[in-house]
């Protein structure tokens, strides 16, 4: 069972062959056996979820069931869920329990999925390696001196352990992608303004985006279906016509174009990582894809971009943890400046720290122009060569991340270098597109490798067929890692 795709599970709970309550408890055990090395979940509530897996046992026994009735899912713990702890892996919410659900949640609860528990993540969603975490650090399934990615890597450690039939995450500036790739498992990040951002904890408003972690791309699709839709309370949700991202999972792929940006094949790029990558572009080309070389000449902007816009929206959106409403508040303190002082010394972790210092800064009156404002004219020209490069073809392919998983602790003091480690997902998000990472092998030191393929807007449905067609004609995706 748990290794089933989630349209098998959805068949086996219609069959009575398990019950929602039964596959339920499988993986709670299953948490229970492996979370105390793995730490991929911050929160499990074994009565609330058997709770809704009940709820969903009656509402298949009443012939009401939809495709993810009665399904564990694993949620990032970014996603508000009324009456579960929602921490944001940060000190500053470790005790706070949400009054109302994020609209994601609201959407897998009316689908009768059930909540299996809050995954681990980087503080804030701040990271590449889940090492911000106040949980403490996430291991990779497939070797436990090595990250998970992140900042969603608790999620992705949850499906690549098979600690949940399917997870959610959100993705920045790859925190979807960049875990997903390190893991072995597929991930999307859809356009932005797909999935509402409604009771989603907020890290930088202009980039947020939540989507589906999974064993496969067929899987994904079914998992958007749910999350996707138009919200009043998200201004930047989009209101677009319902869309069944499954619906074009059986296109072939012959004449399909896919566009190779030269500059995500030179340096920086380790070999083992170029080796998986070309393999999968050339089975690509059996399936009847061509490929054509396009650029993105303004990809080597997108880390110092992101690192101006995102701490900027960062700080302004983190001023709501001020002790005073609700989350950690200092024991003891003197006046009501200090109290906000010592709120936010303790309650903050030091990259979260960095990043509102550096938010700040780039703000203030002196560098506003110098900084943000440059930053967003550069946004606008690396969207623009996206929108160059779709002339020339359908999707664009490459690695995920420069390297395979780097090991637990190598980059925690060197944060530009753990900045680095996003080049390929960034631009990507500044952009706007929609993106996915693909398990299409492993490197030399047998750790997972991931292809990304990235969209033009709204190509979802387009992307899902591209990356189930590879899926159909490879077993990467199926692999499980040892000792799990
Ligand atoms: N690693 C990037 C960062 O630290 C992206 C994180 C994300 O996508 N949430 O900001």
């Amino acid at each position: 069972m748990i290794n089933s795709t989630l349209k098998e599970l959805s068949a086996a709970l219609a069959a009575k062959k398990i019950s929602s309550r039964e596959l339920t408890q499988t993986f709670l055990d299953r948490i229970a056996q492996l979370n105390p090395t793995l730490n991929a979940y911050i929160t499990v509530d074994p009565e609330k979820s058997l709770a809704q897996a009940d709820a969903a046992d009656q509402r298949i026994a009443q012939g009401a069931a939809g495709p993810l009735t009665g399904i564990p899912i694993a949620q990032k713990d970014i996603f508000c869920a009324k009456g579960w702890r929602t921490t944001c892996a940060s000190k500053m919410l470790a005790n706070f329990t949400a009054p109302y659900d994020a609209q994601v949640i609201e959407h897998f609860n009316a689908a009768g999925a059930v909540n299996l528990g809050k995954t681990n993540m980087d503080e804030f969603a701040m990271g590449s390696s889940n090492e911000t975490s106040h949980f403490g650090a996430v291991k990779n399934p497939w070797d436990a001196l090595a990250v998970p990615g992140g900042s969603s890597g608790g999620s992705a450690a949850a499906v690549a352990a098979r600690l949940c039939a399917a997870a959610t995450g959100t993705d920045t500036g790859g925190s979807i992608r960049q875990p997903a790739a390190l893991t072995g498992i597929t991930g999307i990040k859809p356009t932005y303004g797909v999935v509402s951002r409604f009771g989603m904890i907020a890290f930088a408003s202009s980039l947020d985006q939540g989507g589906p972690m999974a064993k496969s791309a067929e899987d994904c699709a079914l998992l958007l279906n749910t999350m996707a839709g138009f919200d009043t309370r998200d201004s930047t949700s989009l209101d677009r016509p319902v869309e069944d991202y499954s619906r074009d999972l059986a296109q072939p792929l012959k004449g399909l174009k896919i566009g190779l940006p030269k500059e995500y094949f030179a340096e920086g790029l380790a070999p083992d990582v170029a080796k998986a990558v070309e393999a999968a572009i050339a089975e690509y080309k059996k399936l009847g894809a061509q490929t054509v070389e396009i650029s993105l000449p303004n990809t080597q902007l997108s880390i110092p971009v992101y690192y101006v816009l995102a701490p900027a929206e960062a700080s302004s959106n983190l001023s709501r943890y001020d002790g005073v409403r609700y989350g950690y508040r200092a024991p003891e303190y003197t006046d009501l400046s200090d109290m906000y002082k010592k709120t936010r010394a303790q309650g903050f972790g030091a990259e979260v720290k960095r990043r509102i210092l550096i938010g700040t800064y780039v703000l203030s009156a002196g560098y506003y122009d110098a900084y943000y404002l440059k930053a967003q004219k550069l946004r606008r020209l690396i969207a623009q060569d996206f929108t160059e490069a779709f002339k020339q073809c359908d999707v664009i392919m490459g690695p995920t991340s420069p390297t395979t998983a780097f090991n637990l602790g190598e980059k925690s003091d060197d944060p530009v270098s753990m900045y680095l480690s996003d080049i390929y997902t960034i631009a990507v998000n500044l952009a706007g597109l929609p993106g996915m990472s693909v398990p299409v092998g492993f490197g030399a030191n047998g750790r997972p490798v991931g292809l990304q393929i990235v969209g033009n807007y709204f190509a979802e449905a387009k992307m899902l067929n591209v990356a189930h067609q590879y899926q159909l004609a490879t077993d990467w995706h199926a692999r499980m890692p040892g000792g799990v």
